[in-house]
C-alpha cells in the first residue's frame, strides 16, 4: 500500500469477483423475494468469463477495470449487466486518466472521481434515486464518503473503510424500504425486509477496496 493509493487494484476486483461468485445462492435468493430470481445467475454469468488470475495480475487499473466492464457488458443479461458494465466502464476512465497508471497508480482520488461518474453514468441510464432500493441506495453515500474523505486528504485506509461503512449501512437500508424502480417494485410492500441484492453486491466491492488497501 503507498502512502497516497491503493494499488492492488487487480487483487480487489478479484477478490470482489470470487465473494460474489461465492455467495451466488444467497444473492439469487434476495432476488427471488424481492425480484425475479436471477440476480446471481446474472453476475455469475458475467464474472465467471474472467480469468481471476489474470485479473489479480492485471497490468494496470485501467485494464483490470475494463476486464470487469467488458465481463459484464458482453455476457451478463439483466439490468444489472448493463449497470455493472458502465459502471466499471467509468472506474476504467478514472484509472485511465491518470498519468503514469501502473499497477500501484490508482489512488483514492482516482476512485473517488471514478464512482461519482459511475454513478451519474447508472443514474443516467436508470432513473433511479437514492431511496428506490437498488444499487443506488449503496453507491450515493459510498461516493460522498470518497469525496468527503478525499476532500478532508485523510489516508486512504480511512477513505475506504469510511466509504465501505458507508455502503454497508445504505445497502441495510434497502431492506426497509419498498421499491419504486426496477423489478422489485412489481411486488410492492412483499420486497419489505429484503436487502437489494445489487446494494450488497455494490457495498462488497467497497468492503474489499478496503480490505485490500
Ligand atoms: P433484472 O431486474 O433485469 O432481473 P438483475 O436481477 O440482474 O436485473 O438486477 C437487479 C438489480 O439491479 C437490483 O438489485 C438493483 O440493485 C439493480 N437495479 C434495478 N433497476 C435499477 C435502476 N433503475 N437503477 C439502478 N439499479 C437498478
Ligand atoms: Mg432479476
Ligand atoms: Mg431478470
Amino acid at each position: 500500500v503507498r502512502p497516497t493509493g491503493f494499488g492492488a487494484v487487480g487483487e480487489w476486483l478479484g477478490a470482489w469477483a470470487g465473494r460474489v461468485i461465492d455467495e451466488e445462492p444467497a444473492l439469487t435468493r434476495l432476488d427471488r423475494q424481492a425480484g425475479d430470481g436471477d440476480f446471481g445467475t446474472n453476475m455469475v454469468a458475467a464474472l465467471d468469463t474472467l480469468d481471476l488470475d489474470a485479473l489479480r495480475t492485471a497490468s494496470s487499473p485501467e485494464r483490470a477495470f475494463t476486464a470487469v466492464s467488458d465481463a459484464y457488458l458482453g455476457h451478463a443479461g439483466g439490468t444489472s449487466g448493463a449497470l455493472f458494465g458502465v459502471w466499471f466502464r467509468r472506474l476504467a476512465g478514472a484509472a485511465g486518466a491518470t498519468a503514469g497508471s501502473g499497477p500501484a497508480g490508482f489512488t483514492v482520488a482516482d476512485l473517488a472521481r471514478g464512482a461519482r461518474s459511475g454513478l451519474d453514468a447508472i443514474t443516467a441510464l436508470g432513473g433511479a434515486q437514492p431511496g428506490d432500493k437498488t444499487m443506488i441506495d449503496a453507491l450515493d453515500p459510498a461516493v460522498r464518503a470518497l469525496e468527503e474523505g478525499v476532500g478532508n486528504a485523510s489516508s486512504p485506509a480511512t477513505v475506504l473503510s469510511s466509504a465501505a461503512d458507508a455502503a454497508a449501512r445504505g445497502a441495510e437500508s434497502t431492506a426497509g424500504i419498498t421499491a419504486r424502480r426496477g423489478r422489485a417494485s412489481y411486488i410492492g410492500e412483499a420486497a419489505r425486509g429484503v436487502i437489494d441484492p445489487g446494494a450488497l453486491v455494490m457495498a462488497w466491492l467497497f468492503e474489499e477496496a478496503a480490505r485490500a488497501a
